[in-house]
């Protein structure tokens, strides 16, 4: 337990100006490099982590300026490994000058146990940190991370987060390892530490994940039963969903919880957010068609005009079986989340 409270969503919107729930999230990702600190096993850029080529600052700047002018209020910054990237806190304030209400950064959280830095990150404008988080106990997330403590440090960087104001979060991603822990990372992170944005990230099949796949990959149908578990628990606990907390699920896997999946289909409002990778910009929405496959049983599903298909490295290696066509749009289940 932290000693420090976590910010919650509601903290988040009193504190940084955040548009109250409801607001439609127009947010903006830009990669900075490849480079990494840690080895995560099931890494979809593993052959890239060792070259540390950052984008120069002046297109850095030049995204932020295009992106604040067209009305978006969040920024990611993303890596590779962010907190490596040594123009951080310059380009955060640069970002939170030009207008965005939230500055935000994806990051593995090992550098984050030096509370100086985080209370610069702070000073620097960036309000939320979401942090790799991918087990509940120290031998599953540091295995899955390659780094000793890992578990242990995640901890203290959440309690420095805490300490220095800024909103903490976590990402999860679903392999053998540690599926079934969903329903106990949700106590962890909802009850325990008082967090209220986490994701459960269903991992893509490439990189790390098909080198390892023979022990990392992990059937939808072997995982979703424990999704299912945790999402009862955060109900029966009351425990809020900012927003969709699915990531790389389909409808047809889960139908009741279509309404908590991102990135599946081409008519949410996520579909429109724009990722920034190397020099170029794209919206989320044309990245997919590279990594989802349509399978022929697709064409007769009441998605199918929305919907990508599943990821394809996941398809070759366990074939198309699970994903059976929808005849009735599932009701959702009774959760609805604070962002559309
Ligand atoms: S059957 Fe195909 S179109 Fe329908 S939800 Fe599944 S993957 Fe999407």
């Amino acid at each position: 337990m932290s000693r420090y409270p976590a910010l919650t969503i509601f903290d988040a919107v009193k504190k940084f100006g955040w548009p109250e729930p409801g607001s439609p999230i127009i947010s903006r990702e830009l990669l900075l490099g490849d480079a990494c600190n840690a080895r995560c096993v099931f890494c979809c850029a593993k052959d890239l982590q060792k070259k540390a080529v950052w984008l120069p600052e002046s297109l850095i700047r030049e995204r932020i300026d295009k992106w604040a002018s067209e009305g978006a209020w969040l920024v990611t910054f993303s890596g590779g490994e962010v907190t490596l990237y040594p123009g951080l806190e310059k380009i955060s304030s640069y970002a939170k000058k030009r207008g965005f209400k939230s500055v935000q950064i994806l990051t593995n959280g090992l550098k984050l146990r030096d509370y100086d830095y985080v209370r610069r990150l702070a000073v620097a404008g960036i309000d939320e940190v979401k942090i790799s988080l991918h087990g509940t106990d120290a031998a599953t997330h540091d295995w899955l991370m390659q780094v000793p403590g890992a578990f242990d440090n995640a901890f203290i960087a959440t309690e420095n987060l805490n300490r220095a104001g800024i909103k903490a979060s976590f990402n999860f991603a679903v392999t053998s390892r540690n599926y079934m822990q969903m329903p106990l990372f949700a106590r962890m992170a909802g009850s325990r530490l008082g967090v209220t944005g986490f994701c459960f990230m269903f991992s893509f099949y490439s990189g790390g994940m098909l080198e390892e796949a023979g022990g990392l990959g992990v059937k939808y149908s072997a995982a979703v039963p424990y999704l299912r578990l945790a999402l009862r628990y955060m109900k029966v606990k009351n425990i809020v969903i900012e927003s969709k907390m699915l990531s790389n699920f389909v409808p047809c896997v889960a139908p009741e919880l279509t309404n908590l999946m991102s990135d599946w289909g081409f008519s949410g409002p996520e579909a429109v957010s724009q990722v920034g990778i190397g020099g170029k910009v794209r919206e989320v929405k044309e990245s997919y068609p590279e990594r989802k496959t349509r399978l022929p049983s697709c064409a007769g599903c009441v998605y199918a005009d929305r919907c990508y298909g599943p990821d394809s490295g996941y398809v070759k290696i366990y074939g198309g079986s699970e994903f059976i066509p929808q005849d009735k749009e599932e009701k959702n289940f009774p959760y609805k989340t604070l962002y559309p």
